[in-house]
């Protein structure tokens, strides 16, 4: 039994069961470090989860850090954004909301040190200089004619770029490590830029800002951050990383551990791209249903609880993969059979008469909001002579094997009666408009009868009580099948990835549904009152996702 646990652990447990073991700390902290350039995505939620999953299972910190070191693109709109999202998907940071840009000053402070060590200098090349000196992944680096100034005047030169003496690009520091080194990010990388750039944070403070490379280092060791956790892209950084952490010389060093980032089928989930597709008007918004940033899958009706089980059965790997979209749907189908009521709403209508229906009776039914679990209850659904089932429900020339209503046939109504087709009406097109039957009063659901049998169930709605809504459908924003980008190099998008239908009826205990509420439509999936174009009298439901799938868990060995 031990033993089993121990093989399941995943790597990044295992890196920690060892540090832990030989001391090298004596608790965990991780953490969360968004650049607020933009909403979260389910990416990112893979990162929150591990992170905060992880300092709670080792009983150790989580911290939730902005990495706002770069002026130009960070808005406070993203960093609320995202404050929210880490808060809904559950991840508690407690007070540790902690912000790098107030780590400026001690980021100078580690330059300056590295300075005095000899370990960095100020370099007058320009960028494009800079990059013909580095070299390539076979040809060794030329070292820049300034790299071999005085530490006086190193110390001198930085004073004067932090007072705004230079214009951006005139001068910028750079780490004295290796122009020779196989690695091209130790071939004296640039810790520290001008840049005369507001900050939404610090202001005009500052016109010198840290580079990348050189600031997250120092902000986990600032942070006492232990096990530093990021995306497989910055493997070739980890040893930049260290130097840095080594030379500036923190007590108890963070580890920086690297993992695959998650990528989904047909799915948009880089930033950029999400940027596009909302700045172009193609999507309503950073939120809107078909995206995947956190926001987006809040509002069509994700919850926390299924995305950490789509996190945990995507499990922590090394290698790169595509995850395909249907598991997440699973996560969200899974997740919500058992605590959401199955009602009963009608996306393609046409009107069913009972002959033989008392015309202004109407009866109130009992039949319970979920099959599966009693515990939810029962509700009332009123019955009349006037109901609307769906158009597919109905087929004037059925095949073989086809349950449902045609001349002739009898089916249950769901939760009510037997009824029979009796006659149908159709227009100039040849569209039935009006399907007549009789009903079998004996036949009352849960009244015992055994008399008989039919082979189809299908759903209603009483016409009169009916509620009217608006359902939205949707499919994939991009059509995989055919290749994420045109040849132009534009996104292939789906032109079908929103149907929206109007005035759909629906039963009148959806009257109190509120924003964010969820349901399961009978045969049609699960749904979620939108929170941004609902109104009280109004209401406006997203398809989460539909029952049927071809996704199967894959068999435990
Ligand atoms: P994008 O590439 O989508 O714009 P990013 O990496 O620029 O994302 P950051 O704000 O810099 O976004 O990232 C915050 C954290 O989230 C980082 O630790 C990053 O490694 C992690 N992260 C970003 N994308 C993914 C992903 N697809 N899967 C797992 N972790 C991710
Ligand atoms: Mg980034």
């Amino acid at each position: 039994m031990e033993e089993k646990t121990a093989v399941s652990r995943n790597f990044i447990e295992q890196i920690i069961d060892t540090d832990l073991a030989e001391g090298k700390y004596e608790t965990i902290c991780t953490r969360f470090p968004p650049e607020p350039n933009g909403y979260l995505h389910i990416g990112h939620a893979k990162s929150i989860l591990l992170n905060y999953g992880l300092a709670k299972k080792y009983g150790g910190r989580f911290n939730l850090r902005f990495d706002d070191t770069n002026p130009t693109k960070e808005k406070t709109e993203f960093v609320d954004s995202i404050i929210a999202d880490v808060k809904w998907l559950g991840a508690d940071f407690e007070d540790r909301l902690f912000f790098a840009s107030n780590y400026f000053d001690q980021m100078y402070e580690a330059a300056v040190k590295l300075i005095k060590k000899g370990k960095a200098f100020v370099c007058d090349l320009s960028a494009e200089e800079i990059r013909a000196y580095r070299g390539t992944l076979t040809e060794p680096g030329k070292e820049s004619p300034y790299r071999n100034r005085s530490i006086e005047e190193n110390l001198e030169l930085f004073e004067n770029m932090k007072n705004g003496m230079y214009e951006d690009g005139a001068k910028v520091l750079r780490a004295k490590i290796d122009m020779a080194s196989p690695n091209i990010n130790m071939r004296d990388p640039v810790i520290y830029r001008v840049a005369h750039m507001s900050h939404h944070n610090t202001g005009d403070k500052w016109c010198i800002y840290p580079m990348y490379d050189f600031a997250h280092p120092i902000e986990d060791a600032i942070e006492g951050v232990t096990h530093s956790i990021c995306t497989l892209e910055f493997e070739d950084h980890r040893p930049l990383y260290d130097w840095v952490v080594r030379e500036v010389g923190y007590e108890h060093p963070p580890k920086q551990i690297e993992f695959a980032k998650l990528y989904l089928t047909n799915v948009v989930t880089g930033k950029r791209y999400i940027k596009k597709l909302v700045e172009e008007g193609i999507v309503d918004g950073w939120d809107d249903p078909r995206l995947v940033s956190i926001a987006a899958l809040r509002r069509r009706g994700f919850t926390p609880e299924s995305i950490q089980m789509f996190v945990d059965l995507c499990g922590i790997s090394k290698s790169q993969s595509s995850v395909d979209y249907a598991m997440l749907e699973y996560c969200i189908r899974e997740d919500l059979k058992m605590k959401r009521p199955r009602m009963m709403a009608v996306l393609d209508p046409v009107k069913l008469v009972i002959d033989n229906y008392p015309e202004d009776q109407i009866e109130y039914l009992d039949v319970e909001l979920n099959l599966e679990n009693p515990d939810l209850g029962m509700r009332k659904v009123p019955f009349g002579r006037e109901l609307y089932i769906d158009r597919e429900d109905f087929m004037e020339n059925p095949p073989k094997k086809y349950f449902r209503l045609f001349p002739g046939n009898e089916v249950r109504l769901m939760g009510a009666y037997f009824v029979k087709c009796v006659s149908f009406e159709k227009d100039e097109a040849g569209n039935v408009t009006e399907i007549h039957c009789t009903y079998d009063p004996e036949t009352k659901s849960g009244s015992g009868f055994t008399g008989r049998k039919v082979k189809g169930t299908i759903h209603w709605v009483a016409a009169k009580s009916a509620l009217r809504v608006t359902v939205r459908l949707y499919e994939n924003i991009i059509d995989e099948s055919k290749g994420v980008y045109n040849e132009d190099g534009s996104l292939n998008l789906n032109p079908n990835s929103l149907t929206v239908l109007n005035n759909c009826p629906v039963e009148p205990a959806f009257a109190d549904a509120k924003p964010y509420d969820s349901f399961q439509f009978v045969r049609q999936g699960y749904f979620c009152v939108d929170a941004k174009d609902s109104r009280e009298d109004a209401l406006v439901f997203n398809r989460i996702v539909s029952l049927k799938s071809s996704f199967r868990l894959p068999k435990a060995e």
